[in-house]
């Protein structure tokens, strides 16, 4: 459902760190199908080769694993950097909290710092989290936030704010090109069975007849963009004019509870799992709904794939995965992201 675009854009040299997780490896498809040269770099941690599998014969991508709170160097031309490593999940974030706050601004920095090197343009995949439990709806870019800086959810909060803040001094300090992306709540094919995120939750328990964990009283809400619609939003904030730097709400205005999505998801399953409720996580957002009025003036971008259309994509992949792929481990039992020594690439 990927929408072509910049069809006359010249070829570029692009870095996707990130690139086998599900937004990043969507990412590179599109990339490559526009002619660019890839170079995906993961540290595996929530990512999976999976994603990639298809890209590893293509002459124009290559992986590399690397974490990127590792210095990271590149041989000959770069033209592009995507910033999306990090885990999303809150299940995910929240298991190793040191951990997520370092990616989050060493990886910024040690990705600014190529940058830099390399003259190149980087966008950084910032997040709605940025607003916190927004006291402010829906949420404007001008908002400042209200973000429990102690909280557990504060090593993603905390960390993407500070990676924003690195990129703006990296503007102001050394003109290095940024654009800043404040991704709101995207799914699609290739999130983890075992994401913990509610979207891919609702699916996988809506096809397996289990029950559907609504947190509290499911009266809180969110607003689903379909990841072609994501994708297609990053890249045209990356193609953007220099001026125009973000940051950027990417997010599909669309609201809704979290029961509602959960009766959603039961009728395009045509499932009988019951509901249950379950205690509502610590800081959990009552209410998130992004103002996309900037990325439809600046970018003249706005989703357009429909909750029905995205969700059945999405509900057939998991169909599948079910159906064919190995047992994956507890959301808990993912490989924490081996470091190594600085890499140099040619
Ligand atoms: P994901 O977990 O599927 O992808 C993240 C990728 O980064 C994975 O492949 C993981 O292995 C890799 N990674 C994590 N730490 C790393 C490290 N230290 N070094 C190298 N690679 C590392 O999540 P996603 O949903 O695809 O999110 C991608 C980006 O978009 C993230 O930066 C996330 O914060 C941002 N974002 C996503 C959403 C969303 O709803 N999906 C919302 C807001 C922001
Ligand atoms: N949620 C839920 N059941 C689940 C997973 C999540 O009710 O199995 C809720 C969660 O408490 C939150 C919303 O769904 O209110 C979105 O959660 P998610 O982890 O997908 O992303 P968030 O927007 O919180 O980062």
């Amino acid at each position: 459902m990927t929408l072509p675009i910049q069809k006359t854009l010249p070829h570029r040299t692009v870095l996707v760190a990130g690139g086998a997780g599900f937004i990043g490896s969507h990412l590179c498809d599109s990339l490559l199908q526009q002619g660019h040269h890839v170079t995906c770099v993961d540290n595996l941690s929530t990512g999976s080769m999976r994603n990639i599998r298809p890209l590893l014969n293509h002459p124009q991508f290559r992986f590399l694993e690397h974490d990127v709170r590792d210095p990271l160097f590149i041989e000959g031309r770069l033209d592009r950097i995507y910033n999306l490593a990090c885990p999303a999940s809150p299940q995910h974030y929240q298991k190793d909290p040191p951990s997520t706050m370092t990616t989050c601004v060493v990886g910024a920095f040690n990705l600014l710092e190529l940058a830099r090197q390399k003259s190149a343009r980087i966008l950084q995949a910032s997040t709605s989290e940025v607003y916190g439990d927004p006291e402010v709806h829906p949420q404007p870019e001008i908002y400042v936030g209200h973000v429990n800086p102690i909280g557990p959810r504060a090593c993603y909060d905390e960390g993407k704010r500070a990676a924003e803040s690195l990129m703006f001094d990296y503007r102001r300090t050394h003109g290095v090109e940024i654009k800043v992306a404040r991704i709101f709540n995207t799914y699609g094919p290739r999130m983890l069975r075992n994401d913990g995120r509610v979207v891919s939750n609702f699916i996988v328990q809506a096809l397996q007849g289990s029950p559907i964990t609504i947190y509290g009283t499911g009266t809180q809400t969110r607003s689903f963009c379909f990841v072609d619609d994501l994708v297609r939003g990053l890249e045209l904030l990356m193609e953007s004019p220099s001026a125009v730097t973000g940051p950027c709400n990417l997010g599909n205005p669309h609201e809704m509870t979290i029961e509602s999505i959960a009766r959603e998801i039961l009728s395009h399953t045509a499932s009988r799992s019951p509901l249950r409720f379950e205690p509502l996580p610590q800081d959990d957002p009552k209410r998130r709904k992004p103002s996309i009025e900037i990325a439809q003036q600046l970018l003249g971008w706005q989703p357009c794939v429909t909750l029905k259309d995205g969700l059945q994509a999405t509900i057939a992949y998991f169909a599948l995965e079910i159906a064919t792929a190995p047992p994956l481990p507890a959301a808990s039992e993912n490989r924490s992201g081996s470091r190594r020594a600085p890499t140099l690439v040619r």
